[in-house]
């Protein structure tokens, strides 16, 4: 663990040291939980964004895009049960005053467990070596059948006090269980108490007419307030989805993990209203189409897992998360929920008005149920970041960092270079650029040696260096360096729009999901 993060400290250091993200509010020493992209950052995040858009609006043509305002009608927090239930249980150590989320504590405590069991059958994988029969072990060894019962206890004991919000009990386990601050390392606990994760601000200018408006805790709302109005101007017919890319604000307890949690973030959510009855096969359809998004990108299909939630929202049906490896463990960072018609009954509840869809092949009325999938943008460039640094050994003794981004994700598609600073390399290198710009994002750079280069390169994941020698102006070739492979190959220049294209393009990764 103490390995990871040491991983995850560089991995944070890198993306500040070359543009990716930066506290906010650095020159006032910061603002906790709020972060700032750099302009690699930006590039980066930009493209996630696009792939998730692409492959929703173009590859469905039953899912349209909006983009809601962010203040909306006080009442519609009132309806979605944001104002009275879009909390967290809150527990304080009294020694050192720091403030934690109950149900964290008690979730570490389980993943405690689990580590042990783990910890068992590799040490037995190791002993037993090719004969090593995993679930066997798992099924029969008295010490991981000891562990897994006391997880199962515990998690359901944890999973009633949930459901039941029971905030007594929640108290009650972290005593039973002996868990300590990880800063005094005391079991000096207070109370637990609940508190509403949203942001309040006023609209309005004169102090009695102000309204309290929320800074929206999440961005689906707005796409359900407006469902009908997309439905009755886009002329669409059940099913169909509605997506949006858009800022979201939580007031998080403990805000940790960099950009893991964060006080204001991005989402791209999809609502999908399908017909009642139909929402666990749609959930199940969603399930796996997202995942296969995920996959796609060549992360390693080994680092996603399905977290199927026994604690449901107010709102669900049914609910799983996709989680990530991340260095700190297995994250959340997409949730797919069956959301039944709750949020459309209460806004027809409490706005008064009629927002029934007309099903003209059953000739009827009704309110329709919805899928949701919910991903955070923040917590994909995390899981994207993170899997793509590598620090390198190389043969010659040095070491590179480099990151491996999925090409079509990466903030600079080549960059240009010519060998030397004179003899009309560098012009040649900026006509180069000078055709390639319109269709990749195209560095120049002609600074330092070009080793020096390739390594800047690396550090940002470009995936191709263009090098422009002497001999590009006899023959017009260059020499293509392949980032991960950092294999050289001589290519004419009139080849290398279509060289590129073929590797760096959006269109190459939508197509592996058709
Ligand atoms: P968590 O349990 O980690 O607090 P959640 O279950 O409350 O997350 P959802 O309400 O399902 O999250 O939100 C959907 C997605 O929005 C999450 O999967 C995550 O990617 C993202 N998200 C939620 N809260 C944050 C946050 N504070 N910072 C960054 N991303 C977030």
């Amino acid at each position: 663990m103490a390995q990871q993060d040491e991983v995850f400290k560089k991995i944070v250091s890198h993306a500040k040291e070359y543009g990716f993200v930066f506290q906010s509010s650095e020159i006032y020493d910061g603002l906790s939980a709020v972060y700032d992209y750099g302009q690699n950052g930006v590039e980066l995040k930009n493209n996630i964004k696009r792939y998730w858009w692409d492959s929703m609006t173009l590859l469905h043509e039953n899912i349209v895009g909006i983009d809601s305002a962010i203040f909306m009608h006080p009442t519609i927090w009132k309806a979605s049960g944001h104002v009275d239930a879009f909390n967290d249980p809150l527990i304080d150590n009294r020694d050192s005053k720091k403030r934690y989320r109950a149900d964290v504590l008690i979730e570490e405590e389980i993943a405690k467990i689990e580590d042990k069991i783990e910890k068992e059958v590799a040490k037995a994988r190791k002993r037993f070596g090719e004969s090593f029969d995993e679930a066997l072990y798992r099924q029969t060894n008295p010490r991981v059948a000891e562990y897994a019962a006391k997880r199962d206890a515990l998690h359901e004991r944890f999973a009633q006090a949930m459901n039941d919000n029971n905030l007594e009990e929640l108290r009650q386990i972290i005593i039973d269980q002996e868990i300590v601050c990880p800063i005094s390392g005391t079991r000096n606990w207070t109370e637990v108490r609940q508190f509403n994760l949203m942001f309040r601000t006023e609209m309005g200018s004169t102090a009695d007419g102000a309204m309290t408006v929320y800074l929206r805790p999440e961005t689906a709302q707005g796409i359900f307030v407006n469902y009908l109005n997309v439905q009755k101007t886009g002329r669409m017919r059940i099913p169909f989805g509605i997506a949006q890319i858009g800022k979201a604000f939580r007031n998080e307890i403990v805000a940790r993990q960099f950009i893991f949690r964060m006080r204001e973030f991005e989402q791209m959510e999809m609502q999908f209203f399908v017909r009642p009855g139909e929402e666990l096969k749609w959930f199940a359809t969603w399930k796996e189409w997202r995942l296969k998004w995920h996959k796609a990108l060549g992360l390693g299909d080994e680092k996603y897992r399905y977290h199927d939630h026994e604690k449901l929202a107010h709102y669900a049906n049914a609910a799983t998360d996709i989680e990530f490896q991340m260095p700190f463990g297995f994250k959340e960072v997409e949730g797919i929920h069956s959301r039944t018609n709750f949020d459309l009954s209460q806004h027809e509840k409490f706005s008064g008005k009629n927002i029934k869809y007309f099903d003209p092949e059953l000739g009827e009325s009704y309110v329709p149920y919805v899928i949701e999938t919910s991903i955070g943008v923040d917590r994909m460039f995390l899981s994207v970041l993170c899997s793509s640094y590598e620090e390198q050994k190389l043969d010659n003794g040095e070491t590179r960092v480099v990151l491996h981004l999925p090409a079509a994700l990466a903030p600079v598609k080549c960059a240009v270079m010519p060998l030397v600073r004179k003899d009309g390399l560098p012009e040649k290198a900026r006509e180069i650029v000078n055709d390639l710009k319109f269709d990749f994002s195209t560095h120049y750079d002609e600074k330092d040696s070009i080793g020096k280069r390739y390594r800047r390169q690396d550090a940002i994941g470009t995936p191709y260096c263009i090098t422009v020698d002497h001999q590009t102006l006899e023959d017009n070739t260059v020499t293509l360096r392949h980032r991960d492979s950092m294999e050289q190959t001589r290519v004419n220049v009139a080849d290398l729009h279509k060289l590129i294209h073929d590797n760096v393009s959006l269109n190459s990764l939508l197509r592996k999901l058709a």
